[in-house]
């Protein structure tokens, strides 16, 4: 059997390391545009902000591709997937058959068409090659332009570097696909109170400089910089899926069936460069965060090496806590309207909890968790136990109160695990009854 992966981060190495749990010999051959291998794209801001070095940031060892008997193509790029001789052309001049393939080609930085938005001293924060960029910014003032995840992460990382931040964002609130307009609003409190100056509901509409950027300029004034980082979302990776014919979904991303197979024979997807069942919003989404990328590659590769396994689905998870120094963080939708409805009969309840510091709100349809947010201090502690319970669907209702409280333990959703004991596997109920999670 050959197998080609096309992707060297999340996806693909847990695809590798899943075909490998198979099929001990066939060959695999794995290309990466980048130039590094193996680094977690998660740990970049953490980089940037001079806090990890480079050989911290990898998450597999310097021989991993060897120990594995990987054929692996590091800063090759795959240019063309022929699906009907089963090849791929890649920019070392060479063409790859293969039985299976894997695309694991991620999302792309996307770059707004703003005026001078080319100009030195404005990157985007996505590849190893970005990051080395950014670390190497100099000057005393950056502006980060979009608040989401990575623009607020951006943010502090420039900040710890000693820059004087300002964060700009086009939406009403900071974190707008994270966190509703109440956690938003207990975030910005504390990003502000580090010092960072955040400006919302307001656009960048031009990047003024000679060559180099000296200025943002905005729907209501202007903004003087060194420096710009522009984090205002990921594309999916379609430059070989869109050519070659394979199916993209409403979402921009790769259709998958629930085998992670695309719409082409043999070829698979996984990761941030597909879309997925979505079990909060009960629709096709991508759900772009580093532990999906992993259990979708898991499921690819295990298919792709001949065995027959189902993806329950994926669920947005978002921590910005390590950030921002108070626990925060959310999973599935923020609001009930982000849930496609099933029929007119569908029932939504928002369970809400708010201090001055902390909030915590419980999303429901149909008795069943589609969303949740915690912040503060003390509020994460139990979030394993509402993310099992989203994932699986349980009916909570009953236990509503109990699981909104502050001091939510295992033992008092024994009894409703119990009941529901038959939407687990044996090996899953196992784990949870010895965990506890
Ligand atoms: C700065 C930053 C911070 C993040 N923080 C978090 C976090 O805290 N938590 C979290 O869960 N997620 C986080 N994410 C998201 C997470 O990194 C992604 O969900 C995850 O990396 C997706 O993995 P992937 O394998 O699908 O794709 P990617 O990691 O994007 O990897 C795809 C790889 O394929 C390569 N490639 C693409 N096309 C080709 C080609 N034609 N030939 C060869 N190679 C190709 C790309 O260059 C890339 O190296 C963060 C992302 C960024 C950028």
């Amino acid at each position: 059997m050959r197998y080609v992966l096309v992707g060297g981060s999340a996806a693909a190495v847990s695809a590798l390391e899943a075909i490998r749990s198979v099929d001990k010999s066939g060959r695999i051959d794995l290309f990466s545009d980048e130039n590094v291998p193996l680094f977690s794209r998660v740990l970049l801001p953490y980089y940037v902000a001079e806090e990890l070095s480079k050989p911290l940031l990898n998450f597999r060892s310097a021989d991993f591709f060897e120990e594995n008997n990987i054929t692996a193509h590091i800063g090759v790029r795959v240019q063309k997937i022929d699906p009907d001789s089963k090849t791929v052309t890649a920019d070392d001049g060479n063409t790859y058959e293969y039985d299976k393939l894997l695309l694991a080609t991620g999302g792309n930085a996307i770059i707004p068409k703003i005026p001078g938005v080319d100009k030195d001293g404005i990157s985007t924060l996505k590849t190893m090659q970005d990051a080395e960029r950014i670390y190497n910014f100099d000057g005393e003032r950056a502006v980060v332009i979009g608040a989401g995840s990575i623009g607020v992460e951006s943010c502090i990382s420039l900040m710890r570097r000693g820059f004087r931040v300002t964060l700009l964002e086009q939406l009403g609130h900071v974190l707008p696909t994270v966190f509703d307009d109440e956690a938003a609003g207990i975030i910005r409190g504390v990003i502000e109170q580090m010092g960072i100056e955040v400006i919302t509901g307001e656009r960048a509409i031009e990047f003024t400089g000679n060559g180099r950027v000296q200025s943002v300029v905005t729907s209501t004034g202007e903004i003087e910089c060194d420096n710009v980082i522009l984090a205002v979302g990921v594309r999916p990776a379609l430059e070989l899926a869109e050519p070659a014919g394979i199916e993209i979904g409403m979402m921009g991303g790769i259709t998958t069936d629930s085998g992670m197979l695309t719409s082409c024979q043999d070829i698979y997807a996984a990761g941030d460069v597909c879309e997925t069942f979505d079990i909060a919003r009960n629709q096709s989404f991508i759900n772009a965060i580093w532990p999906m990328a992993v259990e979708q590659g898991h499921i690819a590769g295990l298919n792709m090496a001949g065995q027959d396994k189902q993806y329950a689905g994926s669920v947005r998870m978002n921590s910005i806590g390590n950030f921002i120094g108070i626990p925060a963080m959310s999973m599935g939708v923020t609001r009930s309207d982000e849930c496609s409805y099933v029929d007119e009969e569908c029932h939504f309840q928002e369970v809400k909890k708010r201090t001055k510091n902390t909030y915590k709100k419980i999303i429901l349809k149909n008795g069943c968790i589609v969303g949740a947010i915690f912040i503060g201090v003390g509020q994460t502690q139990r979030c394993g136990i509402i993310s099992i319970l989203l994932r699986r669907q349980i009916e909570v209702s009953d236990y509503i109160q109990t699981l909104i409280s502050n001091n939510l333990s295992f033992m008092d959703i024994l009894p409703l695990l119990r009941r529901y004991g038959d939407k687990f596997t044996e090996p899953e109920y196992k784990e949870l009854m010895d965990t506890g999670l």
